[in-house]
């Protein structure tokens, strides 16, 4: 087989991959993306108007990787000439003192900015809420929107920009690790040896990655958009994005890039196999989540408890920790895969190009980067 044309072939042209890829570049490697569909499509995770970006963590590891993407953020944007992230402040709430301390202890850790205020507090400074007397909230300013459909096109044109090759319409059916040394990426049209292989496939990584894949689970999750009975209540600058930090994790976004306030539940829904399922929802009506968010905002957010505008599905990859699973494939030490989701990984993408680009040069993990390791995100026992 002819020598490796590429240093590095990455599948997926999704967050993961495009991050991946230009940073790649950056280093100097030559890389190669496939991607099964087309930039932008809705089968995955990295399609819509918005993601939430937070430093709202209870974990610092993961509040210091917020502020390194941050910094990315405003940078891609430099790079770009583009915005890519619109900040709106965050409010986190809970019905417990406690689940609003675990985010403050971290974010005072790292130094990161935030006020903490009562039920009341949040009343007095958005009164679109109606909260019970014993919530607590949190506030910080450096939350945001990130918005997939507008990032996306960006990373790959800066990607190309860098010499980055992306072939589109192309299918992956395998990594060939016969020799751990040398993969061979096996597409729908032909063979490619590469010198290193990038694993960006999103809800389709289980495909590739035995014997890990029995720990990643694929779910696809709903987001709704309401009609809010008093827009100019929901509109940017008028209302931050919030969380409900507690077991029913219940997020949303003021107005931005769609009609209606788009409101969600982190991580319900049922597990799917992605070749199976589409981004478009048929009828909602009946979905016991939508029941469940139009009751909690009749309960905490009356004004945006409008008719039903439509709805969305996106599928997570979830690892049993929910933490991001970025590492060398158990098979090939030239093989990485990179799967940060488990519907929290958008707003890290400027920083998961990093992320995989260190463990692909072999560089020790620091700390933090630890946590995203196989036996710490899947739970694996050495
Ligand atoms: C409903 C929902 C809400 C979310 N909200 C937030 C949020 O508010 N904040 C936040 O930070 N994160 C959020 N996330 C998580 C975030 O969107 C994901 O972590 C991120 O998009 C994952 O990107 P990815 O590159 O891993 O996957 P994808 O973008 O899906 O990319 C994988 C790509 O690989 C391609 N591929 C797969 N198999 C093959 C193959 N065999 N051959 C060729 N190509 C292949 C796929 O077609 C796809 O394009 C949310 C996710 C969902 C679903």
């Amino acid at each position: 087989m002819a020598p490796a044309r590429f240093d590095v072939v990455v599948i997926g042209a999704g967050a993961a991959g495009l991050s991946s890829a230009l940073e790649l570049a950056r280093r100097g490697m030559s890389v190669l993306v496939l991607e099964q569909f087309e930039i932008g499509h809705t089968r995955g995770s990295s399609h819509g108007p918005s993601r939430i970006f937070r430093l709202t963590y209870d974990h610092p590891a993961y509040v210091r990787l917020a502020r390194r993407a941050l910094a990315r953020w405003r940078e891609l944007e430099d790079e770009s000439g583009e915005q890519l992230y619109w900040p709106t402040g965050i409010l986190s709430l809970s019905a417990t003192e406690q689940g609003i301390s675990k985010l403050a202890d971290a974010m005072e850790q790292t130094g990161a900015p935030f006020e903490r205020l009562s039920a009341r507090e949040v009343m007095r400074r958005w009164p679109q809420w109606r909260l019970p007397d014993g919530w607590h909230g949190l506030y910080s300013p450096d939350g945001g929107v990130v918005s997939p459909d507008v990032t996306l096109p960006v990373l790959a044109r800066l990607a190309r920009r860098r010499g980055v090759v992306i072939r589109e319409r192309v299918h992956v059916e395998d990594v060939d690790l016969t020799e751990p040394a040398r993969p061979v990426v096996v597409t729908t049209r032909g063979r490619i040896l590469a010198g290193h292989v990038v694993i960006g496939a999103g809800a389709w990584t289980r495909r590739f990655v035995e014997p890990w894949s029995a720990h990643l689970r694929v779910q696809e999750n709903l987001t709704v958009f309401f009609r809010p009975r008093l827009p100019d209540m929901f509109g940017m600058g008028a209302f931050p994005l919030f969380i409900q930090e507690d077991s029913d994790l219940t997020y949303g976004f003021p107005l931005f890039g769609e009609e209606g306030i788009k409101v969600a539940l982190h991580a319900r829904g049922p597990l799917v196999d992605p070749d199976l399922t589409s981004s478009h929802v048929g009828s909602v009506g009946d979905d016991e989540r939508v029941a469940r968010l139009r009751s909690w905002l009749r309960t905490y957010l009356p004004e945006a408890a409008g008719e039903v505008m439509s709805a969305r599905a996106c599928l997570y990859t979830l690892t049993p920790s929910e933490d991001f699973l970025v590492d060398t494939h158990p098979l090939s030490d030239r093989t990485v895969v990179a799967s940060p989701c488990s519907g929290h990984g958008f707003k890290f993408t400027p920083v998961i190009g990093e992320l995989v680009a260190n463990r692909l040069q072999g560089r020790e993990p620091d700390g933090d980067e630890a946590l995203f390791l196989s036996r710490s995100a899947l739970g694996l026992t050495p």
